[in-house]
């Protein structure tokens, strides 16, 4: 049977607030998951003021979700009532392509499910995404929580945690590597972490020195401010691999300057112009850039593994569902350490 849920939705681009939504009866192969904690991120803002296109309201986004089985279907044979599990940024896809069949779900050609604001193959409605008591998901898209991670840090690994972990993967970051992280934020912070924890040296590249502290006592072995103009020349041809978090463009060129030769620099953040470079600069040691965005279920579960085993946690402030509208403006602001996960039970 379907069931009406408590959620926090987007009724326009300017406010979000209390409403109800249905979530579809499960059918065979869903997991169905009470939502314990919430994480907040970028994506979620921008989608609620509709700066990406067109956003069905009123909308419930969130799509770094951690809680707990309530009931599953008969064929579903991953998970069992009571397990602690988590949904990231994608609920569906063809199954059929080649990057599906890669693993690569992200990627599927015919149009991954997101899981908010795209259409839900099962039952034709919008998805509505994390900020609600109740989700109804494909186990096929259900990622197991080790024990060791609280189900509150687990949240922002769903979405944060696999957009650093997947290019720190796929270009093998680990012993002997050197890998720059650009941006100290809610992103940059888990690419310190799990950089760490694959082995790599770590800088942070950070406009300023004011997180320095913090980022060598979170784990990176060097942090420099880009504000000054010698770092560029310090670090020219040193790194293996760069990955930018910042959205806001930022001269590329100066980055690809530090990378070693066919060193790789990576972008995340989606800066709102195009980039403009000079093909001298990738030409020069035979440098390339690269985009990546979230990662597969398997390769996010790997990184689930890898973060339960080594404790490797993000830092949050819990907020309440009241506090959201204020938070996205801290957010904005650049003033959270790290993430914001929104504890569901206030709901
Ligand atoms: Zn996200
Ligand atoms: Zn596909």
């Amino acid at each position: 049977m379907s069931k009406e849920v408590k959620a926090w939705g987007a009724t326009s681009p300017e406010k979000t607030e209390p409403i109800t939504i249905t979530r579809r009866a499960p059918d065979d192969q869903d997991v169905s998951i009470d939502i314990k904690f919430a994480g907040i991120c970028h994506s979620d803002i921008h989608t609620v003021r509709s700066e990406w296109g067109k956003t069905t309201y009123p909308l419930v986004v969130g799509h770094e979700i951690a809680g707990i089985v309530s009931a599953v279907g008969k064929n579903v044979t991953k998970f069992k009532i009571g397990d602690h599990v988590g949904v990231g940024c994608m609920v569906n896809s063809c199954r059929q392509c080649e990057n599906c069949h890669d693993g690569e779900e992200q990627y599927c050609f015919s149009g991954t499910v997101f899981t908010y604001n795209s259409k839900d193959p099962k039952d034709g409605t919008i998805t509505q995404g994390g900020y609600s008591q109740h989700v109804v998901v494909d186990q096929a898209f259900v990622l197991k929580v080790p024990e060791s991670i609280p189900l509150d840090k687990a949240a922002p690994l769903m979405c944060a945690g696999i957009t650093l972990y997947s290019p720190l993967n796929h270009w093998k970051a680990g012993p002997g590597k050197r890998v720059g992280i650009i941006g100290f934020g809610g992103l940059g912070h888990m690419g310190v972490k799990l950089a760490k924890a694959l082995g790599s040296e770590v800088t942070v590249f950070s406009q300023t020195n004011s997180k320095k502290e913090l980022g060598l006592r979170l784990g990176a072995d060097d942090y420099v401010a880009t504000s000054d103009p010698d770092v560029f020349s310090k670090l020219s041809r040193k790194f293996d691999l760069i990955i930018n978090t910042v959205s806001a463009s930022i001269p590329l060129e100066l980055y690809l300057s530090c990378l070693r030769r066919d060193g790789s620099l990576v972008q995340v953040g989606a800066p709102e112009k195009p980039l403009l470079i000079s093909p001298f600069s990738l030409d020069a040691q035979r440098v390339g850039l690269h985009g990546s965005m979230i990662g597969g279920i398997a390769e996010t579960q790997k990184m689930l593994d890898l973060c339960g085993e080594k404790l490797i946690f993000p830092e949050i402030e819990i907020i309440p569902a009241s506090y959201i509208d204020e938070a996205y403006e801290r957010v904005l602001k650049s003033q959270v350490k790290f993430r914001f996960v929104i504890d569901i039970s206030t709901m």
